[in-house]
């Protein structure tokens, strides 16, 4: 065990922190107001080339693992979690192809996302399955030496800005063992943002019902040489990026933190600052212990996942770090705006921001609930033990 960070991890921080200080903190609060998607900070990450973190170099990445990445996404959502969101994207949308894909596939799909050419988007959940994957209603029918794709998909992240998807669609509907993943460009025939969604939080990154009206795509686009992916195709992306989600957490709950820290500085009660009393004390000091337990699973989750323990019988570690972290990160934004008093409900300060945006990472990617199936499974099936 190695509790210090290397040199490349370190300089990864730097470079993200960097960023966040220059071009994310003072655009945090009006990209949540506008909504818009900011294109300045993707330009910051292609330009730093950090796009490309967990990406294979031989595709233009710079394959610098999954902690680097969760380093990165850490420092950045401490201004934004929608920044963070915008990293974890590049690899969300192309690691079933990393996975699965063939080399030439690599290349081809992954290569311009990893370099920040193109943008991506991950398309798995309908109307009628989000935690119930299998129940997926998204066909592919294969017609000659094309396959037809209809079908529709909700809640996607970056969906309404992406140029390349990676659509997740039964091939011999209902089997879920027939589920495959399609690369679609959304310049396609029968591609269509249908609506883009009005949210509560995470604001800066888009989503939206993307349609697949019968798009026709050539077989190279199945990932893979053969049909067979599965269930396993989903399961191993999500699984792969866990920790990463909990990193988004303990970023935003370290910047909610040092947030509420400055001001309990600065503001006086009963003629003396917030941090002498020993309430303000107590909530400070818990809302690091909690940030820093966080973090200590989440770098854990990404050795694990560089160490290639991602699969269904080691998955349970990635969901206790997800689920810790993510709940953490409402905790401590609840906390933080409880030391503000007043002010914490205000939009002049970002935390209220920081607890809408916490919001959502305790539903992505499997939900809380999600999350303790897998952990209890791994504690029934004697995975996790503590013998
Ligand atoms: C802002 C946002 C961005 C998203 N981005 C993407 C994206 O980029 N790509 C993508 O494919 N999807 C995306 N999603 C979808 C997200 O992954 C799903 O919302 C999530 O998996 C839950 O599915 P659901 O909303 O259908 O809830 P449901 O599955 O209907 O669940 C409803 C409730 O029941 C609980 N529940 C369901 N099944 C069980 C069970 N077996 N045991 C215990 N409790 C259970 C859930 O935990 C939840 O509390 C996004 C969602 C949001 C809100």
């Amino acid at each position: 065990m190695d509790f210090q960070l290397s040199e490349a991890h370190t300089l990864i921080k730097h470079t993200a922190a960097q960023i966040a200080k220059d071009v994310i903190a003072p655009r945090a609060a009006e990209v949540d107001r506008t909504a818009e998607y900011p294109e300045d900070y993707f330009q910051a990450f292609r330009d730093s080339e950090l796009l490309g973190i967990t990406l294979p170099e031989m595709v233009g990445g710079s394959d610098a693992g999954t902690l680097a990445l969760a380093i990165a996404v850490e420092e950045v959502a401490k201004y934004d979690c929608s920044a963070g969101l915008m990293l974890l994207l590049s690899s969300l949308s192309t690691h079933t192809i990393k996975f699965f894909g063939t080399e030439r596939q690599q290349k081809e799909y992954i290569g311009p996302i990893a370099t920040g050419q193109i943008k991506g988007a991950f398309c798995l959940t309908e109307p009628d399955a989000g935690s119930d994957v299998a129940n997926l209603q998204a066909r592919a029918v294969r017609d000659g030496d094309d396959y037809v794709i209809s079908g529709q998909k909700i809640y996607i992240s970056g969906g309404p800005v992406a140029d390349q998807v990676v659509v997740f669609a039964k091939t011999d509907y209902p089997d879920p063992r027939s589920l495959n993943a399609f690369v679609v460009d959304t310049s396609m025939p029968g591609f269509e943002v249908t609506s883009i969604d009005r949210k509560m939080g995470v604001r800066g990154l888009p989503t939206g019902v993307l349609t697949f009206d019968d798009v026709r795509v050539p077989r190279e686009r199945l990932v893979g040489e053969t049909e067979g992916m599965g269930m396993k195709g989903p399961l191993a992306t999500l699984n792969s990026l866990r920790p990463v989600v909990g990193a988004r957490g303990v970023g935003l709950g370290e910047g909610a933190l040092m947030y509420a820290l400055d001001y309990a500085r600065q503001r006086r009660a009963f003629g003396n600052p917030l941090t002498d009393l020993q309430a303000i004390q107590m909530k400070l000091a818990d809302m690091a212990i909690d940030i820093e337990a966080a973090r200590l699973l989440v770098y854990q989750g990404c050795e694990l996942v560089d160490a290639g323990k991602f699969g269904p019988s080691d998955g349970h570690m990635l969901s206790v770090a997800k689920a810790y972290a993510t709940e953490m990160a409402n905790r401590v934004a609840s906390e933080a705006i409880q030391i503000l008093g007043g002010q914490g409900y205000m939009e002049d300060h970002p935390l209220e921001r920081h607890y809408r945006d916490a919001r959502q990472l305790m539903i992505v990617e499997g939900t809380s609930e999600i999350q303790r199936v897998i952990i209890s499974k791994a504690l029934i099936d004697g995975n996790l033990n503590y013998n």
